[in-house]
């Protein structure tokens, strides 16, 4: 894949980046330096950095998907009800669990979904 000044703009806004955007997020923050910009080499960015692990997609039934690069993946995630936000949590926490699981199954644990979800602090009364 060619390396075009609008496909490393894409890379810097998802690199590192901790608010879950959709391609929609991404798609109007790049159009700000990039007006020329199109949808489909947006898509197709986020596709080929989805395929190298840079970064990993989160579906929700009831939002479109949100695409995370921020630090270790995987790490899971609390998804508020109200405003969709979708918050980091600490991996750690969960690294005695995947060991335990892999313990007790002999399963070798590569990967993992887990989502908390809820009432964030913002929307709560
Ligand atoms: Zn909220
Ligand atoms: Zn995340």
């Amino acid at each position: 894949m060619r390396i075009t000044p609008q496909r490393v703009a894409v890379l810097k806004i998802l690199i590192g980046n901790q608010e879950h955007l959709s391609t929609d997020d991404i798609y109007a923050r790049v159009r700000e330096d990039y007006p020329m910009i199109g949808l489909a080499t947006v898509y197709k960015t986020v596709a080929m950095l989805k395929d190298l692990g840079e970064i990993s997609e989160l579906n929700f039934s009831n939002d479109s998907a949100r695409y995370d690069g921020s630090g270790k993946l995987p790490h899971p995630h609390f998804v508020c009800n109200r405003c969709n936000a979708i918050t980091d949590l600490d991996e750690n926490i969960l690294e005695n669990l995947s060991k335990n699981i892999a313990q007790k199954t002999g399963c070798q644990i590569t990967n993992y979904r887990l989502d908390f979800f809820g009432i964030c602090l913002n929307c709560q009364p």
